[in-house]
């Protein structure tokens, strides 16, 4: 294996994203510690990646022996102290909700190395006042994956006013060295994709709400009529209805645009747990 920038990553949040981003850098060669904080979500998120290489290993995109050396680099812990031990990246993955993420960065500074480097996943929260929360902000940066995050090869990459050239230098190293485009994206709500993404998928509900058309149709109609990959109320449910709705609460707050409040709908499927794939229902049937 190729040297890499970070020799040990640890990746804080074991769901939909920690896992993907867990996996892609022991693919790449790094020793990597996943937390979580509970055994079961822990165990959720390991098992997934099992899985994701077994399924590459049948589909001959994975050699059986990149994912035995994959998995050999890979650790979970429930222990916040473990994972981060010697750290020289920490990338954060646990739900878009501002003063968690602040909390845990804060928590964070005080375990690890002056200067490991720190990223969070955030979809839209402002990298900056993330990194209010740390004494030294300018080793934080937006490290913006995509979902399935082994198989999409964006790397939204956002950089704070006080972010360092040195942790910038590393990063554009880092999005090569696991196989992603980085594209570089300054500090504004909803950066370049959730803006645009998310502004879509709340008026696909509110038209599914309406009656408009089923949620297999709207979904056909950006398909085959707009060539997208995937329709807006399906990806709404790959990405996590409760996931999409911090999102939109957070954009229509900040940008002042009522498009982006989450419609009625959305937040009783979210109070009923019909969160989308990860719960088995969302607008579609998952199980
Ligand atoms: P998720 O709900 O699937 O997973 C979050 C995980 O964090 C859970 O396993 C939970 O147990 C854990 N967690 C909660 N509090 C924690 C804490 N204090 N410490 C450690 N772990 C904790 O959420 P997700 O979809 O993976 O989203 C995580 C982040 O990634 C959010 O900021 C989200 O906006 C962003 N994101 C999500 C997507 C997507 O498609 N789902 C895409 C890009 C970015």
């Amino acid at each position: 294996m190729a040297e890499t920038t970070f020799e040990n990553v640890a990746i804080i949040g074991a769901g939909t994203m920690g896992h993907g981003i867990a996996q892609v850098c022991a693919m790449a060669g790094m020793e990597v510690r996943l937390f979580d904080l509970a055994d079961e979500a822990l165990q959720a998120g390991l098992d997934k990646i099992h899985a994701n290489l077994d399924k590459g290993v049948d589909r001959g995109k994975v050699s059986e022996s990149l994912r035995d050396e994959t998995l050999m680099r890979l650790a979970g812990t429930t222990e916040l102290e473990t994972a981060v031990d010697g750290a020289d990246l920490v990338v954060e993955a646990v739900p878009e909700v501002l003063e968690l993420k602040r909390t845990l960065f804060g928590t964070i500074e005080s375990l690890v190395d002056e200067d490991t480097v720190l990223g969070t996943n955030t979809s839209s929260l402002s990298v900056a006042s993330i990194a209010e929360s740390i004494e030294r902000p300018e080793r934080l940066v937006g490290l913006h994956f995509f979902n399935p995050v082994h198989i999409m090869k964006l790397l939204e990459v956002i950089s704070h006013p006080g972010t360092s050239d040195d942790v910038m230098t590393k990063i554009r190293s880092f999005g090569s060295e696991i196989g992603k485009e980085s594209i570089y994206v300054k500090d504004f709500p909803g950066f370049a994709t959730s803006r645009l993404g998310v502004c879509l998928g709340m008026e696909a509900i509110r038209m599914f709400e309406q009656g408009v058309a089923s949620a297999a149709d709207i979904d056909t109609a950006m398909v085959l009529g707009y060539r997208h990959p995937v329709g807006p109320l399906k990806l709404t449910d790959m990405v996590g209805l409760d996931v999409r709705m911090h999102i939109g609460e957070y954009l229509a707050q900040e940008l002042g645009n009522t498009a982006f409040e989450p419609p009625e709908l959305m937040r009783t499927m979210v109070r009923e747990g019909r969160l989308g794939k990860k719960s088995g229902s969302g607008f579609y049937d998952w199980d």
